[in-house]
């Protein structure tokens, strides 16, 4: 750890950053993404901020933006790598949680997949164990499990391979729970029968976030969802058939009850722009959350694929399933997705921020998401380049993990 700070102290006096006046603390400057004031933070030698303080003098900062790192709690793979794969090695979460670090997500819940029973245990077996190397510990607080308990039926259950859905069934997640070590966070799950409200319940009570996705309820089964414990709606808009009735569907009551908050794949190919807008000005600032949704062939050339028993068509921007002509998942990092948010919506990049790092931060209860005293310094510095976001550095816990080459 102290040769970590030497270097970071010595190769950041060059992008904009200093050793400060505290012993042992080094200082990190940027324009606030929150009010577009030129900052100062301080960041001591257990990577916490200690303080953040406006400062005059602009140059410091480059003309780069300074933010807390995006979180993402839905991703499936990135760079070739996929989660819900058996043969995963801890080399492959180390390549992919640096990659993701290049993109500017400082925390991400691996998403594990609708899959049988061996294959779910032989993956939360594996990724027990990987998250606790000490180099991508802390960017990997936990675990999404999405599936296996969600509808059977076609369109609502997207790609998810129908041979693996079945009934919710508490004992068997627990048992997935505790070959997690207790890091799944998240689950996703269908309300729309009678043993998954059972499930709902006792996940909510054992502290497990549920989230609604992949499901077929009308008004009243959303209610008592959300009366059961579910806070969240995966992938609002996606996980849904193609024709659904125009009174009584999955999106009305999710929208509003103002219980759950809504993740979105806002790539610019799951949803449309009006539906981005539309989800937006009802959730607003405070209840929409961004995800990748990001397929393992995220970050790979465009082609066929075979992935597991099925056959994924790679298209520049989005995966396809063409055998049940639905999405696959999605090819872009949190990243594209806060600039196409920031382009649909018209939103300041204080808001983006808010719904790509704040927000899942607070729901999930991580204690990160927020450039203020006293938090973690997950942190980056940035710039939009034609249109792109453009990540400058990366911090977790206070150590630069990425730095981009000029
Ligand atoms: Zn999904």
């Amino acid at each position: 750890m102290k040769n970590y700070f030497i270097t970071a102290v010595l190769s950041l006096i060059i992008g904009g950053c200093s050793a400060g006046p505290d012993e042992g603390a080094y200082l990190i400057h940027g324009i606030r993404y929150s009010d577009g004031v030129p900052v100062s933070v301080s960041v001591n030698e257990g990577g916490i901020i200690t303080r953040v303080e406006p400062i005059r003098d602009n140059t410091t900062t480059h003309g780069l933006y300074i933010s807390p790192g995006l979180i993402d709690l839905q991703i499936n793979g990135y760079k070739g790598v996929d989660f819900t794969d058996t043969t995963l090695t801890l080399e492959d979460m180390i390549t992919v949680t640096r990659a993701l670090w290049e993109t500017g997500v400082t925390q991400y819940l691996p998403t594990v997949i609708t899959s049988s029973d061996e294959i779910l245990q032989a993956c939360f077996s594996r990724l027990s164990k990987y998250i606790e190397d000490p180099r991508i510990a802390r960017s990997i607080p936990g675990f999404h499990l999405e599936g296996p308990y969600i509808s059977p039926v076609q369109g609502f259950r997207g790609a998810h391979l129908e041979k693996y859905i079945r009934p919710a069934n508490w004992d068997e997640f627990r048992n997935y729970q505790a070959l997690s070590g207790n890091k799944i966070l998240l689950v996703t799950v269908a309300p729309e029968f009678e043993e998954n409200i059972t499930f709902i319940q006792k996940a909510a009570v054992a502290g497990i976030l549920v989230s609604l996705g992949h499901h077929n309820a009308g008004p009243e089964v959303v209610h008592r969802a959300v009366e059961a414990g579910a806070r969240l709606s995966t992938h609002l808009g996606n996980g849904c058939a193609n024709e659904i009735n125009r009174h009584h569907n999955p999106l009305w009551p999710q929208l509003s009850n103002d219980s759950l908050s809504i993740s979105i794949i806002a790539d610019g190919y799951h949803l449309t722009r009006d539906e981005v807008r539309t989800f937006y000005s009802v959730k607003g600032d405070e209840k929409t959350i961004l995800v990748s949704d990001a397929l393992d062939l995220a970050g790979l050339p465009p082609g066929e694929y075979i992935r597991g028993e099925r056959k994924i068509l790679l298209t520049p921007h989005v995966a396809k399933y063409p055998a049940e002509d639905v999405l696959a998942g999605a090819a872009s990092p949190m990243k594209r997705c806060v600039m196409q948010m920031m382009q649909y919506t018209g939103c300041s990049l204080k808001s983006v921020v808010h719904m790509a790092s704040r927000n899942p931060g607070r729901l999930m209860g991580l204690g990160t998401g927020e450039l203020l005293p006293g938090r973690r310094a997950d942190l980056i510095i940035f710039e939009f380049v034609d249109e792109e976001m453009v990540i400058r550095e990366t911090y977790v816990a206070g150590e630069q993990v990425y730095k981009k080459s000029d």
